[in-house]
Parts: structure tokens; C-alpha cells; sequence
């Protein structure tokens, strides 16, 4: 039982407190002395994954107009969940292994330093926007499950089933291959793992990341098997390439977006449907503040897609803005964020492999960066990125490892 001696000795304890350390003491020292003498860039910058729509030149020019830094990052958010050719995000997103979409995202606003997050987001389309609403309307920063989409639907958000004709046809495929790569078993980092081998017969096995010459027989087997399938699924012709792939190499999607403008305002937005076929209730990186996202108002602001459980470990947003405190050019803090996963395997390269990840990165005065873990994709072209500073280009990422990966 509290006293009113107790109170009063603790109100006096409080009021003590308050005045042994000066706010300005308090506030972190450790932004570099180069860094606190930037300068706004004199245009807005933003930096994003190819959308391959008109959103990011809208985004800019909301940006020109004025506009809020998070409320430019959600105009390109929303236009991705609402494309059900995007099997990545919102609606259309790949499913999880019970065949629901589960959907992740967050943000943070650089001036009003605010964060919002939503994870395993069930039957509501825009989890960017819940994301925002529990940063705007709620003293919490994160909701997931079942929870977040009662919460999205009393604020006025509709309820919808997100999984899309196309994404259910691929979950059938992958439920029917029976061979397929599932999240089970130990992890790549458990001593447990084991390395795929060939198998004795031509159809038993999941197929690894990047299959040496050994395979050759098993993926052509497998994928005209599969070919078969998807077929008699009603896949259409000019699909069913994608949806084998989906099968055998389930690819990383997701879109992060970071932006500045004159003002030399940041803010940050992630959203995915996460890796395809998790686990149900899996979370990824992208809801997760500080490994999907991170934005600090005296630095800069970071996101990533890839390997969202590697992200996580090496909470590569936080870390990225983290070195650009310190000094670090925004290429020099992604690839330290990435030398930080590959530390994580003692640079193991047979479990690397099976590791993708890209940084979009900007700091405070405009400089920015893409930068990859590997510099290309499974089929040879380059891993980019997409800036627009004015005119709107792709950008070959920087790279930390010479070698593809599936995506
Ligand atoms: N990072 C996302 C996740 O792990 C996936 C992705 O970027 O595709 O959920």
C-alpha cells in the first residue's frame, strides 16, 4: 500500500529527477560533426524499389507540392497493395502455407518522430495505412493478428478477402507439388542445417537457391512437371513460368520507400505480404522498426527487402541510419549492415547463397544509395534500385558479394 509519506517522498524523488539532467544533455551527442553541418538537398530525393507504375513521379510531385513526407511514401505504398500483379504486397500477395495473406508493414515520420507498425494483418488491404493509424491514433507502435484487423475495421477500414484468383491458383500449385521448399526444420544458421543434396530420384527433393550444374536434370524434370500442373490449376500460358518459379524458388518482393525534401524532412514506409508460404503468424523484417524501416530526423532513413529473418538479426535499418550518425556515406553504411549478415555465417558461402537482401537508403542532405548483397539476379542482370531527384531513374545497386541470387 502506497503511504502519502511514500508519495510525497517519491513525488519529491521525481521532481529531483527532473532536474539533475538538462535536456540538452540528454539528447544524443554522437551525430557526427559532418553530419550535424548538412544541409537540406535542394531538391527532394526519393528512394524505392521499380514499381513500374506512376507513383513514384506522383509521390514527387506531392513532394514539390509540399506535401508530408509519410503521406508521399503511402501514395506509393497503397498503389502497390493495390496491384493484384504485385504477388508481393497487399492484395494478390502470395499467401502463407495455409493459403491466407498475411500482410506486414510500418513506418516512422522523421519530424514528428512517430512509428507505426502492423504484422500477420488478415482480410484489410492497406496494412501501410493501419500502420500509420496505429502510429497517429493509438499510444502503442505495433498490432498484430487478430487484434490489428479488429482495430483496422472500427477505424473505418474494410474488410476483403486479399487473396487474389492468380495468388490462389500458386498456393494450390505449390500445396500439390508436395516437394516443394517449406519454412520447416532447422534454420540455415543451425549447426543442424543440412545442405541439400541431389536426390536418388529426379522428383523428390525441394530444389536449392542456386543449384549447381548437378541439377540440371532435376529442375528440367521438375519444372516441366510442374508446367503440367499448373496447367491443368487453369493457369494461364503466360503465367505459369512465374508460378513454377514461385514453386521451386519463392523470390522476395516487398516495397520500401524512403524520401527527403527541401525542408530536409524524412520519413520512411515498408509493406509486404511477406516471404511466400511462411508459416502462419510468421512476422518478417518489414513491420519490424529499426530492421524493415528506420528513419531518424538528424541523420536519415533507411528500409530493406530480402531476407527478412536475416534483416532482423543484424537490425539493419537502425544499423544503416546508425553508421550515417557516425559519419558513414549511405553506400558505406549498407554494405556495413551487409558485411554484418555475412558475419553472421562466418562467411560461410554455402549458406549465404541462400541470402538475399537490398538497402534503399537516403540521408538528410540528399545522398543516397541502393546496395545489395549480391550484384545480380538469378538470371545475370544487374540488382537495382530506383531514385528520383528530379528525373526519375534506375540505379545499379552497390554490392557487397559478386554472385546471383533467384531475385
Ligand atoms: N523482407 C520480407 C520478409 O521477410 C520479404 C521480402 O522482402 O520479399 O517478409
Amino acid at each position: 500500500m502506497t503511504t502519502r509519506r511514500d508519495f510525497l517522498s517519491r513525488s519529491a524523488m521525481t521532481a529531483a529527477g527532473f532536474g539533475a539532467v538538462t535536456v540538452g544533455q540528454a539528447l544524443p551527442a554522437q551525430v557526427a560533426e559532418s553530419v550535424k553541418q548538412m544541409r537540406p538537398p535542394k531538391k527532394p530525393v526519393i528512394v524505392t524499389r521499380d514499381t513500374g507504375d506512376a507513383s513514384i513521379d506522383e509521390a514527387y510531385k506531392m513532394l514539390l507540392d509540399g506535401a508530408d513526407t509519410l503521406d508521399a511514401c503511402n501514395h506509393v505504398c497503397v498503389a502497390r497493395e493495390n496491384d493484384p500483379n504485385d504477388h508481393s504486397v497487399g492484395y494478390g500477395g502470395l499467401p502463407n502455407e495455409d493459403g491466407v495473406v498475411e500482410l506486414d508493414a510500418c513506418c516512422m515520420q522523421g519530424p514528428t518522430r512517430m512509428a507505426g507498425s502492423v504484422g500477420a494483418l488478415q482480410n484489410i488491404r492497406h496494412a501501410c495505412l493501419v500502420s500509420r493509424i496505429v502510429m497517429e491514433r493509438t499510444g502503442h507502435v505495433m498490432l498484430v493478428g487478430r487484434g490489428a484487423e479488429h482495430f483496422a475495421v472500427m477505424e473505418g477500414l474494410k474488410r476483403e478477402d486479399m487473396l487474389s484468383d492468380d495468388a490462389r491458383k500458386m498456393w494450390l500449385l505449390w500445396k500439390e507439388d508436395r516437394n516443394s521448399h517449406n519454412f520447416w526444420g532447422p534454420p540455415l544458421s543451425s549447426p543442424q542445417w543440412k545442405q541439400p543434396a541431389p536426390p536418388p530420384t529426379l522428383n523428390h527433393s525441394a530444389i536449392p537457391r542456386h543449384p549447381g550444374p548437378e541439377w540440371a536434370d532435376v529442375i528440367r524434370t521438375r519444372s516441366q512437371q510442374l508446367m503440367g500442373m499448373a496447367g491443368d490449376l487453369g493457369i494461364a500460358p503466360h503465367k505459369r513460368a512465374f508460378a513454377v518459379e514461385q514453386v521451386l524458388w519463392p523470390t522476395t518482393g516487398t516495397i520500401h520507400i524512403s524520401v527527403v525534401n527541401t525542408q530536409g524532412e524524412m520519413s520512411g514506409a515498408t509493406t509486404t505480404s511477406g516471404q511466400a508460404w511462411k508459416i502462419p503468424g510468421r512476422v518478417g523484417d518489414s513491420p519490424i522498426i529499426g530492421a524493415g524501416c528506420y528513419t531518424d530526423q538528424d541523420v536519415g532513413s533507411a528500409g530493406a527487402t530480402g531476407s527478412g529473418e536475416e534483416n532482423i538479426k543484424v537490425a539493419g535499418a537502425h544499423t544503416i541510419v546508425d553508421c550515417m550518425r557516425q559519419g558513414m556515406s549511405p553506400k558505406e553504411a549498407g554494405l556495413e549492415a551487409l558485411r554484418r549478415i555475412v558475419r553472421n555465417y562466418n562467411g560461410d558461402m554455402n549458406k549465404i547463397r541462400y541470402l538475399d537482401m537490398i538497402y534503399y537508403i537516403v540521408r538528410k542532405d540528399g545522398a543516397y544509395a541502393g546496395v545489395s548483397l549480391w550484384n545480380t539476379t538469378a538470371s545475370g542482370s544487374p540488382k537495382i534500385f530506383v531514385v528520383h531527384d528530379g528525373e526519375k531513374r534506375i540505379e545499379k545497386c552497390a554490392w557487397l558479394l559478386d554472385g546471383k541470387t533467384t531475385n
